[in-house]
């Protein structure tokens, strides 16, 4: 059903394609865009102005190795909402946005859906995952296993360093949300749990949870209740004080219940109703 967002982004007039070059990826981080959420033309917003000093050549150079620069600008994009679930990637003019050859945006579409953050159909390209209820019900499920697991092995390995970046990343968190910046306070919410697993030290965990942050991303916009944005801040505050004061059991705890949170401020359970056609159409 993915063909409204989709159009919208394709037709958008606006697409007026400058060559850019990049910038750090730490600035285009905190870029606020105040424009339509579902176009691709929000891409535009995190990209520096033209360079006059550098050849055009050198400068392609550059953005060709840019390797991982275009991947954290379309995946940042997904997770703050700026590219809905549904919309399409439009391969070409990715490659026009970012400078770059379409080979380029294909090697970065495959990698996001590898990680399922992006469909891809043969002969339709590219578009933003779309998780269904059953699959954001296995979301949750594969979270509750793996979370409890990676506290474990945080609070095994942890140092003032490790407690340190929590804490720095929660304060981003809060600031955001005193600055009322929803699509901030989605992203560094999601990241706060990638970050757990990032620490904790097992590069498969990280990578498994990273993945399943960003699907709970597109499944707060696709089945969140209009009031609520994503975790709830104090949470998260409890949780980083148990890892502080290394007590697992309570850490786990505190996680499977802002795991029960998060799910039960979504609305999964009406669409896996069996529907009673007969009453739909009766009378
Ligand atoms: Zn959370």
């Amino acid at each position: 059903m993915s063909n409204d967002g989709t159009r919208a982004a394709l037709d958008d007039p606006s697409g007026a394609v400058p060559t850019m070059t990049p910038r750090s990826a730490g600035a285009s981080r905190h870029a606020r865009v105040t424009r339509a959420p579902d176009s691709l033309d929000t891409l535009h917003h995190q990209m520096p102005t033209k360079s006059a000093r550098k050849p055009a050549s050198q400068a392609r150079l550059e953005r060709e190795n840019a390797h991982d620069e275009i991947y954290e600008k379309i995946y940042v994009a997904i997770l703050e909402h700026r590219l809905h679930p549904g919309t399409k990637l439009v391969e070409e003019r990715l490659a026009d946005i970012f400078g770059v050859s379409r080979a380029r945006i294909r090697e970065v579409l495959a990698r996001l859906a590898h990680e399922q953050i992006v469909e891809l159909y043969p002969q339709r390209g590219a578009y933003v995952a779309k998780p269904s209820i059953e699959q954001a019900l296995d979301v949750f499920e594969a979270r509750r296993l793996i979370e409890p697991a990676v506290l474990r092995r945080l609070i095994e390995t942890l140092t003032p360093e490790k407690l340190a970046r929590l804490r720095r990343h929660q304060e981003l968190e809060l600031d955001a949300r005193r600055r009322d910046d929803k699509r901030a306070v989605i992203r560094l919410s999601g990241e706060f749990h990638s970050l757990a697993a990032e620490l904790a030290g097992n590069s498969a965990l990280a990578r498994n949870m990273r993945e399943l942050s960003v699907l709970t991303c597109l499944m707060i916009f696709l089945y969140d209740a209009p009031t609520t944005t994503s975790c709830r801040a104090d949470e998260h505050s409890q949780i980083i004080e148990a890892i502080a004061k290394r007590d697992p059991t309570r850490a786990e705890r505190l996680m499977l219940e802002h795991l029960d949170h998060i799910e039960s401020s979504m609305r999964l359970e009406s669409a896996t109703e069996e529907v009673d056609l007969e009453a739909v159409f009766k009378g």
